[in-house]
């Protein structure tokens, strides 16, 4: 069995669980992979990948254009690498982590005539090294930025699980998470869970993994 074998079946386990109508997307998380993993995995059927750095999601791009790919970006975005980021056309934007970024993506959007969907990050724990909105604002920002980036098509939100042992914790990072979500009217994904904690995401709700040392190994 591959490495992409075995999480699937961890996925639909877990998905079986909250119930067979609970669809989780995944996406291969690439960031300390080289192009060559990245083939490889494509070739047992993986298509969507994502990067945290916009010069190396750049870079794996260039090095893969032959393969029909789609990349999602999900790293601390810098208002300087914006433009390049919109012209790589990312399927998703996962990482949106203020009012202030939607409107500057928007703007550069809108000069360039583009559309990119994205997603609000929660900072879910309250984390001060994590980027993000807080549970209590999040509503509030992600109706903002519905209503005055018209260029941003924000499709729901992603957290990044609290970073500590006890499970407990952890598992109401999600649930807030989850809580945001259900009160979105139009959003329809939740993106959480990565190698150490996606099954626990799947349970609170999670309809979008993003994995990568599981997975590349
Ligand atoms: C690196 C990264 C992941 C994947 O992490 P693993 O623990 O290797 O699965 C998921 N989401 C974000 C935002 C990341 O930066």
């Amino acid at each position: 069995m591959t490495s992409l074998d075995l999480v699937m079946e961890r996925i639909e386990k877990a998905r079986l669980a909250v119930s067979a109508h609970h669809i989780v997307q995944l996406i291969a998380v690439s960031k300390y992979s080289t192009a060559d993993e990245v083939a490889a995995l494509y070739a047992q059927g993986q298509r969507a990948f994502g990067e945290n750095k916009v010069q190396d999601m750049e870079s794996k791009m260039e090095q893969l254009a032959d393969l029909p790919l789609s990349w999602h970006f999900m790293g601390n975005l810098q208002s300087n690498k914006i433009n390049k980021l919109i012209d790589l056309n990312p399927a998703l934007i996962h990482s949106v982590s203020s009012l202030e970024l939607a409107q500057a993506i928007d703007q550069r959007l809108a000069a360039k005539g583009k559309k990119l969907s994205a997603l609000l990050q929660i900072n879910s724990a309250y984390e001060e090294t994590k980027g993000g909105v807080t549970p209590e604002e999040a509503v509030d920002v992600f109706t903002t930025i519905t209503a005055s980036c018209p260029n941003l098509n924000l499709k729901g939100v992603m957290t990044i699980g609290a970073h500590v042992e006890d499970d407990a914790v952890i598992q109401k990072s999600f649930e807030t998470t989850r809580a945001i979500f259900e009160q979105l009217p139009d959003a329809s994904i939740c993106s959480m869970g990565m190698s150490g904690d996606f099954e626990l995401a799947i349970r609170c709700g999670s309809n979008m993994v993003r994995l990568g040392s599981v997975l590349f190994k």
